[in-house]
């Protein structure tokens, strides 16, 4: 999955998903991707969430919007991203993925269960990429 989030200068948010579509892919599969809050989502007041991983357990409980809600109610975007991943991995300690959180001031974190999640970021004031790793 590639999922993004902007947020530009006037303060939009927006975020996008696309699935895989090769490990996970059975026919007929619609995976986590068009599921709004599951890959995605975004909230101008509030800030985005991105996921990736097992799309089929990960879309029973909305990874995205649990950390677009819990941003809301003042959790750093770090604790919201691992709290959203904590919920997953209570209820299914086999299984794999991520999230990135950023909030609407540009803050940002990663969480990962299950293999070592990297997400990337660029800003007008840099000159390229920054890769981020996170360890599970
Ligand atoms: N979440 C995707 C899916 O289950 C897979 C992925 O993240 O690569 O379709």
């Amino acid at each position: 999955t590639i999922s993004m989030a902007v947020v530009d200068k006037m303060g939009h948010i927006a975020v996008g998903t696309s699935t895989n579509g090769a490990t996970f892919k059975i026919p007929g599969r619609v995976g986590d991707g068009p599921i709004a809050g599951s890959s995605a989502y975004a909230d101008n007041e509030v800030g985005a969430c991105g996921a990736t991983g097992d799309g089929d357990i990960m879309m029973r409980f909305l990874p995205c919007y649990q950390v677009v809600e819990s941003m809301r109610l003042g959790m750093e975007p770090k604790i919201a991203a691992k709290d959203a991943i904590s919920r997953i991995a209570r209820k299914y300690p086999e299984f794999v993925g991520a999230v990135f959180a950023v909030n609407k001031n540009g803050v940002h974190a990663g969480a990962c269960h299950g293999w070592t999640f990297q997400y990337s970021v660029r800003s007008h004031e840099m000159d390229d990429v920054e890769v981020y790793t996170v360890l599970p």
